[in-house]
Formats: C-alpha cells, structure tokens, sequence
C-alpha cells in the first residue's frame, strides 16, 4: 500500500539484543493480602459523605450536603476539571455556604475551582446548589440533566471535593422521587440509596443515572453488565432484545481480546434524547434516541464498542500526562492518537469479530475508506500524531494553521500499519492484540504510556532478538531534534543521526524531513533553524561518504 510511505517513510528495523524486559512485570496486582481493602486508614484523612437531593418541583438544579469530619480548621474544596471534556462546572456552583457546632465558619472563592473553607474544630457541613446547565437540543448525553421522569446526576458534575485528600473514600446517599430507579458504577452498599466511592477519582468517574428506567443484565466470566435505558414519554418502540444482544456479543469480544474485564460489574447508561457519549471505569454514558436505534442500531454499536474499549485503552492504559484528578485540567496528552485512533481500529475489529453489522463490507473497504480521508486532508500529514493529539480537545481555533488534522484518523490507520508491520516482522505469529495486551500489562496503573513507551511495546522478540519499528525519517528527525540541545556542539545525538544518514542515505525521504523541519520551525522558530542547521551538516557529510564510498575511496 502506498500509504506506508506516505504516512512515516521506509521503515527501518532496529535490532537490539534482548534489550527489553525491563518493565515486563506488572505493576497492578496487589502486592500482599493487607492491600486487599477498600480503605486505607490514615490519621489525617477525612470522613467524607454526601446526600443528592433531587426535588420534584424544582428541576433546574439539584442540592448537594457535604458531610466532613477530622478535617483541619483551614482546608480547601475543589471541583474537578476533566482531561479533555472540560465543562467548567465550578460556574454551576451556587448558594455554598459552611456551617460548623463549634462557632463561626466562612467560605471564600480563592480562584473558579477553588474554595477556601475556615471551620475550627474539625468538623464542617457544607451545602451548595448545583444549577444545571441551560437545556440544549438534542442534548449532550455526559452533561447533567433533569426531567420529569429521570436525569442524570453526579459524576464529575456535581461533588466538591477535599484537596490533598483524593485518596480518602466517601459515602454518597440520594434522595429522589418515588420510584425514581439508579444505575451508576459507584460501588453499591447495604442501603439502596447509599453508594460508595474508595477514591476521589472513582467518585467524580461515576455518574447516576437515575429516573424511570427500563434494564437488562448478562453476565461474562460470572461478571454482571448491565444495559439501562431512560425513555422518553413517546419514546419509539426498537428491538431491545437485539440491542442487548449485541451488546452482549461486543463485550465478549473485548474481555476475550484482554483475558478478563478489569472491573466489579459495567454498567451502559442508555439515554434517549441525547447525543454524545463519555467513557468511564465501569460505565459509558451514551446517547442512544430510540428513533434511531427503531431505524438502524449500527451507528449506536459502532459508538457503544468505541467507548467501551475505552475502558481498556484510555482509563486502564493511560497517556503519561493522565494521574489522579484534580481541579486544574492536566497538561494536553501527546498521546491520544493511541487512545483515540487504536479505540477507532477496536471499535471497528470488535464489531466484525462478534459477527455484528458494519458499514464496511471489508477490513479492506474499511481501510479504503479511510486512506481516502487521510489524503483528503493534508492537515494529517504535514503534522504528527503527537502535536495533532494536544489540540484535540479545547484547543483555540487555528492552532493547526489553516491545515485540519484528526487524531483519531491518524491513530486508527497508525494502529492498522502496525498491524500489518507486527504480522509480517512475525510471520503472522503476533498482532496489534499483542501490543495491546502489553500496554495493559506496563501502562494501566500509576505510570502512563509516552511516544517511547509504545515503541518500545511494540518491538517483537524473533527467536531472542528484539526488533523495534520506526520509520527511519522519524528515527532521524529525533536525533536532529536532541542533537539542537548541545548545537553547534557535536553531541552523541548528532553522531546518531549522522549514523542513520550514512546507513540509510539512499532511501530516505528527504523531502519528507524537510517537510517536517518546516513544520517545526512554525510553533518553535529557535528549535526549527537549529534542526534546519544539523540537518544541512549530517547531510553533507553523510554525502561526501556516499561519493566518497561509491567512488571507491572508502572511508
Ligand atoms: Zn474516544
């Protein structure tokens, strides 16, 4: 396929003897059997528990009690920011006020998440309202909502939180409506209405949904899922039963493809009305208008498998800038193209795998397809993966020049050439799958993944070597790029690339590095004429060897 040289150049192969194995034991499972429990006691950490009260009569908002214990006199209550679905939900913030039974305790906003609370005596009931956003419509299915016969609460929506103390676990009651049913990943207790959250993070990653709900349950490996669905007073009638089905049928796939679901239970929170979705740890929310699903299910399926192997590749294996919440959004992760793009291959690869309806015939139209709106848009080529990822989300118009890129796209046909490269290194022994599974295996606890990390993931072992694989202009624009720090020194980084040049002099695209020397100068003027500089040197003396050596007069 064409595509190969136009997407990263001749590939080269690297081998290095048995040069991995170093990160090859998990870091996940526990350790001894006291890390078995759910809470962790620290003297210092607080009692937390909140009540969600959801009035009737009142649906423009809901109401939010705070309930703190063996905190100190002076502390702080934030509200998180997501990574990349950021709705600034601190500006929903209203009527938060502080009391204490020892005297006096005030509130002060110190910045837009942040609040500064001075209750002495360590105890605090704090109350705020959280106004919902104005409706929209068809409305966004991760935002929360309220309605006469349901809504969606909590989640990263509604809960302030203790900072410095995201560790410490919570208890979270609802109060609703009469016959007003909940489904939610938070971790269920004794009482009906009373859920649990270990973390911070688990508390602010699970939303409820809640209202007069229609739900299905399967179980994989003794491992219960279920499908809820919140109606619309005329909802369309649909084929539940396929839904569910299918459903089914994709969630095998996935566990199959990992060896096991890396969850207590999952729960697909079907909304109709809406559209949209968001990824959890053990839930999806998902916009699913019953007209549609009555219509043609596929669209749904398609978005469904995407965000659930989310699950797997984005929460689990995470970029590198991803670790715990907090309220100021992390630094703009340089590798989504792998948590978007590989989830867009998955998505696609799962549904064929459960024998389930796609758009495409093929693998092979699939791919057509998408080389083809590859092309179409020069954005995907002029920039890497890697700088189209941190303008994915909320990034300011324009940042990509006049050119537009999509990180998912160029993910998805990075994972299918790594596919074929991995396949054709091991006589079709490994896969992508492989990779994947290794990726769980190194990057889903406390450290994410980098750029490096993939490639190094990737290299496949061939009878005790390892074999890594990079297009050898990437290799080269690496080292010119490290070689720019110690510039006009010639540094190791320099020799490398000098070393690639020489090797590979003949075959290198060498438009292709000045294309993308060009593109380095526009963000990074400095970086872009230092690299244009060891670019000019490496060449002309890899050259002068080239003559040099096919004229006969060696070295
Ligand atoms: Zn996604």
């Amino acid at each position: 396929m064409s595509l190969t040289s136009t997407m990263a150049g001749c590939f080269v192969t690297v081998v290095t003897l048995a040069a991995r194995g170093t990160a090859a034991s998990a870091q996940n499972p526990l350790r001894d059997h006291t890390e078995g429990v759910e809470i962790r006691f620290a003297r210092t950490q607080p009692v937390v528990g909140y009540t969600l009260r959801v009035d009737a009569g009142e649906l423009s908002g809901f109401d939010v009690e705070l309930r703190l214990r063996n905190v100190p006199d002076t502390f702080r209550l934030a509200m998180v920011a997501h990574p990349e679905y950021d709705d600034r939900n601190w500006r929903f913030v209203e009527a938060l006020r502080v009391q204490t039974p020892h005297g006096a305790a005030t509130v002060t906003r110190e910045d837009s998440a942040l609040w500064r609370v001075v209750a002495p005596g360590g105890e605090a009931l704090v109350r705020y309202r959280m106004r919902l956003p104005a409706p929209e419509s068809p409305r966004a299915a991760w935002r929360p909502f309220l309605a006469p016969t349901g809504g969606l609460v909590g989640g990263p929506h509604a809960f302030l939180y203790v900072v410095g103390a995201t560790l410490g676990s919570s208890h979270v009651t609802l109060e609703l409506p009469p016959e007003w049913q909940i489904a939610t990943g938070l971790e269920p207790t004794l009482d009906p209405h009373t859920f649990f959250a270990p973390t911070v993070g688990v508390l602010v990653d699970s939303p409820l949904l809640v209202g007069r709900l229609r739900s299905w349950r399967f179980a994989v490996d003794g491992v219960p899922h279920g499908v809820v669905y919140w109606p619309l007073p005329d909802a369309a009638p649909f084929d539940t039963a396929a839904l569910v089905g299918s459903i089914e049928r994709l969630t095998r796939q996935a566990v199959a493809l990992f060896g096991r679901a890396p969850y207590r239970d999952y729960s697909f929170l079907l909304q109709d009305g809406a559209y949209g979705a968001l990824e959890h740890r053990s839930s999806v929310t998902l916009g699913a208008p019953s007209a549609d699903l009555a219509r043609d299910p596929r669209p749904l399926l398609g978005e469904l498998a995407h965000e659930y192997f989310h699950t797997w590749n984005l929460m689990r294996i995470h970029p590198a800038e991803y670790g715990d919440v907090g309220y100021r959004p992390p630094p703009r992760a340089r590798g989504l193209w792998w948590s978007e793009g590989l989830t867009m291959l998955y998505a696609d690869l799962l549904l064929r795998r459960a024998g389930l309806p796609v758009f495409d015939s093929t693998r092979v139209a699939h791919l057509e397809g998408l080389i083809g709106r590859y092309l179409a848009s020069p954005g995907n080529s002029t920039f890497s993966p890697e700088s189209v990822s941190v303008v994915a989300y909320g990034a300011a118009p324009g940042s990509l020049g006049d050119y537009s890129a999509s990180t998912h796209l160029q993910g998805e046909l990075l994972g299918a050439m790594l596919d074929l490269i991995v396949r054709d290194a091991t006589s079709g022994a490994r896969s992508i799958d492989d990779v994947m599974r290794a990726m769980l295996e190194r990057f889903a606890g406390a450290r994410g993944f980098t750029g490096q990390d993939i490639e190094r993931t990737t290299a496949v072992v061939v009878e005790g070597i390892s074999v890594a694989m990079i297009g050898c202009e990437d290799l080269y624009l690496d080292r010119i790029r490290q070689a720019t720090v110690g510039w006009p020194r010639e540094d190791i980084s320099f020799d490398s690339a000098l070393e690639i040049a020489l090797t590979n002099y003949q075959d290198m695209d060498w438009d292709y590095v000045a294309r993308r020397i060009a593109g380095a100068s526009q963000p990074e003027r400095r970086v872009g004429d230092a690299m244009r500089q060891v670019n000019r040197r490496v060449r002309a003396r890899a050259r002068r060897r080239a003559v040099a050596a096919s004229a006969g007069l060696g070295e």
